[in-house]
C-alpha cells in the first residue's frame, strides 16, 4: 500500500493545485477549493508532487 497525505494546514488548495497538474498518475483532483487524492493505488512513488509542492505539504511513502 501506498500512503499519500496532505497537510491541509499547509496545502492552498484550488488556489495552487501545482500537484494537480503535475502528478504523471493524476492522483489528485480538486473538489471545491480543496486538493483530494484518488486511486492511490496507481502512485507509482516518483516523488514530484513531494518536489513540487512550495508548501511542503505533500508526504508520499509505501507502507
Ligand atoms: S502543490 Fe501542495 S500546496 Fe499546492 S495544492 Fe498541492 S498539496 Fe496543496
Ligand atoms: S509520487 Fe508521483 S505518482 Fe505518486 S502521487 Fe506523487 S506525483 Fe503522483
Amino acid at each position: 500500500m501506498t500512503e499519500i497525505t496532505i497537510d491541509y494546514d499547509k496545502c492552498e488548495g484550488a488556489d495552487c493545485a501545482e500537484c494537480v497538474d503535475a502528478c504523471p498518475m493524476e492522483l489528485f483532483t480538486i473538489r471545491g477549493d480543496q486538493i483530494i487524492i484518488q486511486n492511490r493505488d496507481k502512485c507509482s512513488l516518483c516523488e514530484i508532487c513531494v518536489d513540487i509542492c512550495p508548501n511542503g505539504a505533500i508526504k508520499v511513502k509505501k507502507e
